[in-house]
C-alpha cells in the first residue's frame, strides 16, 4: 500500500496501549529486513532515516526505497525524518514525500525551539503530515549520569511546549541515551506518568537500544507510542555479516553475506515488534486496531 501517516498510527497506539518500532535504515537491505518483519507479523512500522543515512544514501534513494517496500507491503508503513535539524531539512523531505517530520530543537533555547518547530508544523500541516518534536535531550553515549539527568524533559514545561508549537507526538528525555550497546539505562518512570498527565498526545522514546525491555515494556503503559530502535539494528547486521565472512573467506558474490545481514535485522525487528505489542495489531483489510489481541510480551533473548 501507499506510505502512511504517522499520526493515527500513534494515536491508535497510545490508546491501544502498545508502541510502533521505529526502525532507522541506511541500505536497502535493512529496509527490506524491517518492512519483511512488519508484514510477517502484521503490524504497523515506522522506518526513519537519520540525517546520516540521508548523507549516505542520498535523499531520493532514501525516499525511494522505502515508498518502493511500502507499495510491496500489505501493512502501513511510515517514511519519518528522524532528528531533522533544521527547518531547511523539514522543508526538503516534505517536498520528497516523507510522511512524518522530527524537528530536533534542543539545542535551542526554549522560545526558538518552540518558534522552530511551530514553523516546521504549520507548513507540514497544510500537507497533511504529522510532526514530531523534542523537549529536554536524548544524549549520546558516554555522558555521565549527572548530564543525562540535567537534560530530562521538564513536565512543566511539556503541556505549554505541545500547545505552543502544535506537535503532534513529543520526544521525552526521560533516562535513555543514543547509541548505547547494550541495555543499562534505567527510565525515571515518575517523570514519564507526569509528562504523560500533561500530554495526551504520543509520547517517543528515543535510544532504546540501551534500554532494558522490562522497561519498555512498563514506559508503554504510561504513554510511550513509538520507540526507536536503530543502534540494535546495526549491531545485528555487522555480527551477522562477520560471522558470514569468517565462515566463508573466499566467497566473492555480496548477496552470499548480505542475505544474512538482512535476515538478522529482520529477527531483531520482529523480535522487538512482539515485545513492543504492536503485532498482531494490523487486520486483514489494513487498519490499526487497538483492540486487536495483542500476543504476549515474549522477553526471551534471540538465538
Ligand atoms: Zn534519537
Amino acid at each position: 500500500m501507499p506510505l502512511v501517516t504517522s499520526k493515527e498510527m500513534l494515536q491508535a497506539a497510545r490508546a491501544g496501549k502498545f508502541a510502533v518500532g521505529a526502525f532507522n535504515a541506511n541500505n536497502m537491505e535493512q529496509v527490506q529486513g524491517i518492512v519483511d518483519a512488519a508484514v510477517e507479523e502484521r503490524a504497523p512500522v515506522i522506518l526513519q532515516v537519520s540525517q546520516g543515512a540521508i548523507r549516505y544514501a542520498g535523499l531520493d534513494f532514501a525516499t525511494a526505497m522505502v515508498k518502493t517496500a511500502a507499495a510491496l507491503a500489505d501493512v502501513p508503513v511510515v517514511l519519518h525524518l528522524d532528528h531533522g535539524t533544521d527547518f531547511d531539512q523539514n522543508v526538503l523531505c516534505l517536498r520528497a514525500g516523507f510522511t512524518s517530520l522530527m524537528f530536533d530543537g534542543h539545542a535551542k533555547p526554549y522560545e526558538e525551539n518552540i518558534a522552530t518547530t511551530a514553523a516546521v508544523a504549520r507548513i507540514a500541516h497544510i500537507c497533511g503530515i504529522p510532526v514530531e518534536a523534542e523537549l529536554g535531550q536524548v544524549l549520546q553515549s558516554g555522558v555521565s549520569a549527572e548530564e543525562v539527568q540535567n537534560a530530562m524533559t521538564n513536565p512543566d514545561q511539556a503541556a505549554d511546549f505541545v500547545a505552543r508549537t502544535g506537535c503532534d507526538s513529543l520526544a521525552v528525555a526521560i533516562g535513555s541515551v543514543h547509541a548505547m550497546t547494550s541495555a543499562q539505562a534505567s527510565l525515571d518512570m515518575t517523570r514519564l506518568k507526569a509528562i504523560a498527565a500533561v500530554v495526551d498526545i504520543p509520547l517517543v522514546l528515543h535510544g532504546s537500544s540501551g534500554v532494558k525491555e522490562e522497561s519498555e515494556v512498563e514506559a508503554i503503559q504510561y504513554g510511550i507510542a513509538k520507540i526507536n530502535v536503530a543502534t540494535m539494528l546495526n549491531q545485528a547486521f555487522m555480527d551477522a555479516l562477520r560471522q558470514a565472512v569468517a565462515a566463508d573467506t573466499k566467497a566473492s558474490d555480496p548477496r552470499k553475506f548480505l542475505t544474512k545481514s538482512r535476515d538478522a535485522v529482520k529477527e531483531t525487528v520482529r523480535h522487538k515488534m512482539r515485545i513492543f505489542g504492536s503485532s498482531g495489531t494490523v487486520t486483514a483489510s489494513g487498519f490499526i486496531s487497538p483492540a486487536t489481541q495483542h500476543r504476549s510480551a515474549d522477553l526471551g533473548h534471540i538465538e
